[in-house]
């Protein structure tokens, strides 16, 4: 593992952030994870434009350009050797003296690792993953990738000691996304999922499927669903970086579909890696 932390390149477990930094005493900042293939970042533009997006949504002034922070990342990545990897960065409002308000000319504290990714055999992919459903607990501004994860946390911790591996959650009777996610499920033939809002991230992973759709021929279409629209999809599968395209094939104890993944889903997702 590779971790960098404002201007240098230090072992994982060195003391690098003082105490008062806001990021560890508040949560105030932003992160992507950007995952690098066979040397070559997927997406970054994105993940960086997100970034940005959500720097400007808190009032951050990141104090660097795109192509900067872009850089960095992939220098990190050349120093890991590693040609498969996620690159999680993760920059928050700076280092003060602790007190809410946002400190006077202070920078940006930014720390980043570099690590390789975990692969998830197409065999055990196409055999699917459980989830249950929990509340969205969340606030208000979900489109910002914030450093703010408790309720996420906690509910998929729940999923876990539940013996599932994520949570769908729902906000007033309908689905948002994962705790880490987004959801699609397969309804009539059509490929669904929540139209972006404040209520759920923006998922470049999600972005890749509505392209995907397009070049398979598949009907993409935007709009709310409920937890009764998921058990009764033909197919349902979650999408992230780290994850990709993912089925998911029991929900809260019914399974969907044959209980593997469906075709759709199988063809989804192996476009996905092939493109990657
Ligand atoms: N929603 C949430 C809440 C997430 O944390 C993630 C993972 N970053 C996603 C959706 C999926 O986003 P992406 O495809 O960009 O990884």
């Amino acid at each position: 593992v590779i971790v960098y932390a404002n201007g240098q390149w230090v072992n994982e477990n060195d003391a690098v952030i003082p105490v008062d930094e806001r990021g560890h005493q508040f949560g105030d900042g932003v992160y992507e994870v950007t995952r690098i293939y066979e040397g070559k970042p997927f997406m970054m533009r994105e993940h960086v434009e997100r970034l940005v997006k959500s720097a400007e949504a808190i009032r951050m002034d990141l104090g660097m350009t795109v192509e900067e922070i872009e850089s960095l990342m992939m220098e990190a990545v050349e120093r890991s050797g590693e040609k498969n990897c996620d690159v999680y960065i993760q920059i928050t409002r700076g280092i003060a003296k602790r007190g809410h308000l946002f400190p006077k000319d202070v920078k940006p504290s930014i720390t980043m690792t570099v690590r390789p990714m975990e692969v998830i055999a197409m065999e055990e992919r196409l055999a699917g993953k459980t989830a249950i459903f929990h509340e969205d607990e969340r606030w208000k501004n979900c489109y910002i990738k914030s450093l703010n994860l408790l309720p996420n946390i906690l509910a998929k911790q729940v999923a876990n000691d539940a013996g599932a591996y994520e949570a769908i959650l729902i906000r007033d009777g309908y689905v948002t996304e994962g705790t880490s996610s987004n959801i699609f499920i397969v309804q009539n033939g059509e490929l669904v999922t929540r139209p972006l809002s404040n209520y759920i991230l923006a998922g470049i992973t999600r972005m890749r499927v509505e392209q995907l759709a397009e070049q398979l021929n598949i009907p993409f279409v935007e709009r709310e669903f409920t937890k009764e629209d998921v058990l009764e999809a033909e197919e349902v599968f979650m999408t992230s970086t780290t994850n990709e395209v993912l089925p998911l094939v029991e929900i809260d104890g019914t399974t969907i579909g044959s209980g593997v993944a469906g075709p759709v889903t199988e063809r989804v997702a192996k476009q996905f890696l092939q493109t990657v």
